[in-house]
């Protein structure tokens, strides 16, 4: 006897997942680099494509990428040598080496899903190209002339630092007032770990929501702890001497909280969001629903 098969429920599972992919932050970010890096290799000579390309390809699209650049990375001897912002000493702007590094994440990425993965083999031109080692020096060595550019990496303004925690200490207050539910004290745990994290990691706040929980790993020396969201990106954070802003403090006392609330997040998403009708959901927390919140 044949299985009772619903074809349409298993394919409208699968289009819900592909649509659950193409709304993440990190997946819309890829496809526009895919274009960009098509659009790229259409450019040069020969008929190169995603498909076809090899690290030295991908180092020029990376080089390619500075026009975008922000950080200015002085030659040694200008009187600028070291200071933030940007100066008219006609010292190139370039991606910061944060940037590239996470640019070729990404492209190691989009060659994973065309099925080009392992490590990159020259001579048989097969595997993955942004795994290449000329792709590692590239960031090696783009790396290392900011640094002795001294070219800091951006962090959180003194006004970011200033509002959070005013931020933290409106949702204290919050927090102590005896007259909130479970989930209201579950949601002020939450955002103010979610800020805090967000805030000290600087950029990709998008993806923060993706965190898992088993994912967390915390620093031999227990000073911060790295937080890896489904692709791949690292999150590192680390402790802060302002313990009212300290992004690990934060999540060790959200997690205090959901474990008061027999809330198990021992495995799933780290940060989650709720149901209008008070539930906890095992979920991605969207920067949307962060925005709000923060809006709120
Ligand atoms: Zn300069």
């Amino acid at each position: 006897m044949p299985f009772d098969v619903d074809v349409n429920a298993i394919d409208d599972r699968l289009r819900q997942l592909a649509l659950f992919d193409q709304a993440t932050c990190y997946s819309k970010q890829k496809a526009s680099l895919q274009r960009e890096l098509e659009n790229f290799l259409s450019s040069l000579p020969g008929l190169i494509a995603v498909s076809t390309v090899t690290p030295r390809d991908i180092c020029r699209f990376l080089v390619y990428k500075d026009k975008n650049g922000k950080t200015q990375v002085h030659r040694n001897g200008c009187p600028h040598l070291g200071k933030r912002g940007t100066f008219d000493c006609a010292c190139p702007l370039r991606l910061s080496y944060k940037t590239v590094d996470s640019y070729i994440g990404k492209l190691r990425a989009i060659f994973h899903t065309i099925g080009r993965d392992g490590e990159w083999d020259r001579r048989l031109g097969l595997g993955n190209p942004a795994a290449d080692k000329s792709v590692k020096d590239y960031l090696r060595l783009v790396t290392a002339e900011q640094l002795q550019a001294r070219v800091t990496p951006k962090q959180a303004s003194p006004f970011f630092v200033d509002k959070l925690a005013q931020l933290s200490d409106y949702i204290d207050r919050n927090l102590q007032s005896p007259n909130i539910t479970p989930t209201q004290r579950f949601i002020l745990a939450r955002d103010q770990a979610y800020f805090k994290a967000v805030f000290s990691s600087g950029d990709r706040p998008g993806d923060m929501g993706l965190v898992k929980v088993p994912e967390i790993l915390r620093f031999p020396n227990d000073d911060g702890k790295t937080l890896r969201d489904g692709d791949n990106n690292v999150f590192e954070i680390k402790r802060n001497p302002q313990t009212k802003i300290c992004p690990v403090q934060g999540i060790e006392h959200y997690m205090a909280v959901a474990q008061q609330l027999r809330i198990d997040l021992t495995r799933g998403y780290l940060f989650r969001p709720t149901t209008p009708q008070g539930g906890i959901l095992d979920a991605p927390f969207s920067s949307t629903a962060a925005e709000a919140r923060l809006k709120g």
